[in-house]
């Protein structure tokens, strides 16, 4: 499968990997899918990644789109 993230989704605490029915598709630390039949049902434009941004997501909640560059 190739994903926004190829990261180790170990390292990543975001509660909505342990729950059963994430309320999003993706994962806002680290873009990995958490809930898979989300995936999809919105499709995003700027508006909504801006409004995802505010958020303070790293990556988009919807498409799993990297918003904001890791700070390194
Ligand atoms: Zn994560
Ligand atoms: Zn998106």
């Amino acid at each position: 499968m190739i994903g926004p993230s190829k990261r180790q989704a170990s390292s990543c605490e975001n509660l909505n990997h342990r729950r059963a029915n994430a309320p999003v598709a993706h994962c806002p630390q680290c873009g990995g899918v958490v809930n898979q039949s989300l995936r999809g049902a919105s499709r995003c434009d700027d508006t909504t990644h801006l409004q995802v941004r505010r958020t303070f997501a790293a990556y988009c909640i919807h498409c799993g789109t990297q918003l904001i560059a890791p700070l390194r």
